[in-house]
């Protein structure tokens, strides 16, 4: 029936058919449903050919592809700006609704609000939903109603707010299955007609069993320990598994430290909804007073891995290799690019925007900025970590570091690039001096 009303669900941070909130809505609200993905330019016209990230985005749409066509259905891929996107379906089908889940970062808000004007205008209605975090936007906020800049703060309203029936509650695809937009299938773009080869770097597989999230207090601080953490970033990122699921996995387990990681993850989100000017400037302004040396040599030894210091080098090492760091590995690095170095914090913010599969601009301005001193809730500016003091606390047999960095030797290392001591004083004059302006 090529004149029969649809709607469209519009995929984007939310790459599953399960548990999704949106997705579940389109399907509950009548009309046959059609999902879409938009291959947007603004945002891939700045990747690298080779970008992981678009390999595993793409990877997870042939599974979703498949997951539609057994059900009669396919999903629709456009490669252009979403208003062309948008108009180039109205033309072909008489679209009523379009559904979607909501996305924080400032570039994505700005994005839909141009588009539900568009689609208004031309009498499509546009929905939007709570899908990638537990709470969002005004949801966890002091009682005067404003946000919380503190973390601990934040993360004990968000505990006391949570009711597991409400906002843990898994919408049910399955049954609605029906309702999905029969079509023969769309076969998709491929990499190569999107202007993209194949990465080499892999997403690993999401599965997080019940002993690394009962063990992880004890073994995420260490970078040598394999699956010490979780590796979920990334599927975080693009939805690839539901947050719901995960916090009920997290919740069961008699430890609760990897609850409170996720927690990390909705307070930075908040921040950068409440402050979207901190993508680019610090939270705390005085900071933007801070006279960086931005020595542009020194950078490239930091982002190639060598500065000679062995935990610094094996971190931007993973990185480059993997794009995947360590947290504890990203703590430091950050530091000592921002304190050692005096480098600003957004040059560090870019590198790891370009490199980490898990790229989330609210956790990674959030964690450079904390860094740097000058965010939200931000480690004192006289905290200067001790690369040496790193090692001997959280690898001490230096098994991360002679996994990424097999030359290590002690005395025949690369030369330290600047002295920690004097490197240290200098930080402290500067901040100092750029604080008291
Ligand atoms: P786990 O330790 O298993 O934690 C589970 C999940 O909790 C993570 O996947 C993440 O979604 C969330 N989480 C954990 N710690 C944090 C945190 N400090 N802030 C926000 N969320 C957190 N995380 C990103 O997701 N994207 C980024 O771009 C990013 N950039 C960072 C930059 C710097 C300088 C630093 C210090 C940290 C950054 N982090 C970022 C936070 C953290 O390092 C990663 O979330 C974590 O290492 C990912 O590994 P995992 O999935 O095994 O995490």
């Amino acid at each position: 029936m090529p004149n029969q009303p649809i709607s469209i669900f519009w995929f984007r941070r939310d790459l599953r058919l399960e548990d999704n909130v949106g997705l579940v809505a389109a399907l509950q609200s009548g009309l046959p449903v059609l999902p879409v993905f938009i291959f947007d330019p603004h945002i891939l016209d700045k990747l690298p050919g080779n970008d992981a990230r678009v390999t595993f985005i793409h990877s997870r749409l042939l599974v979703v592809q498949a997951q539609l066509e057994a059900l009669g259905s396919s999903l629709q891929v456009l490669h252009k700006t979403p208003k062309a996107a948008f108009k180039e379906l109205m033309e072909n089908k008489p679209i009523k609704a379009v559904f979607t889940n909501r996305d924080y970062e400032p570039y994505a808000i700005q994005r839909d609000k141009a588009i539900e004007h568009f689609l208004t205008k031309n009498q499509v209605t546009f929905h939007s939903f709570k899908d990638q975090v537990i709470f969002e936007q005004q949801e966890i906020v002091k009682n005067d109603g404003s946000p919380y800049v503190v973390y601990t703060a934040f993360k004990n309203k968000w505990l006391a707010s949570l009711s597991p029936e409400l906002h843990l509650k898994s919408s049910d695809t399955n049954s609605y299955a029906s309702n999905f937009f029969k079509t023969t299938a769309h076969p998709l773009p491929t990499l190569g007609a999107l202007g993209f080869l194949e990465a080499t770097i892999k997403v690993p597989d999401a599965t997080v069993t019940p002993e690394v999230i009962a063990n992880y207090e004890a073994t995420r601080n260490f970078p040598g320990i394999k699956q010490g953490t979780s590796r979920l970033g990334a599927h975080l990122r693009f939805g690839t598994v539901s947050i719901r699921e995960l916090v009920m996995k997290a919740r069961e387990s008699s430890n609760k430290t990897f609850l409170s990681e996720l927690i990390w993850r909705e307070f930075f989100m908040q921040i950068l909804w409440h402050f979207p000017h901190t993508v680019n400037t610090a939270f705390k302004s005085k900071y933007d007073r801070i006279t960086w040396r931005n020595n542009e040599a020194e950078f490239v030894k930091w982002c190639e891995g060598q500065t000679g210091y062995a935990l610094v080098d094996a971190g931007m090492r993973e990185l480059n290799a993997t794009g995947f760091m360590h947290n504890r590995v990203r703590m430091l690095v950050a530091s000592f690019l921002c304190k050692h170095l005096l480098i600003d914090w957004r040059w560090g913010e870019a590198y790891f925007a370009e490199r980490l599969l898990d790229y989330d601009q609210a956790a990674n301005v959030g964690n450079w900025q904390w860094a740097a001193g000058s965010g939200v809730d931000a480690a004192p500016y006289f905290r200067i970590f001790n690369p040496m003091t790193q090692v001997e606390k959280f690898d001490k047999q230096k098994k991360y570091i002679n996994r990424w960095v097999p030359e290590f030797q002690e005395f025949t290392y690369t030369p330290m690039m600047v002295d920690h001591k004097l490197a240290r004083q200098r930080c402290l004059q500067v901040y100092k001096v750029g604080l008291a302006q």
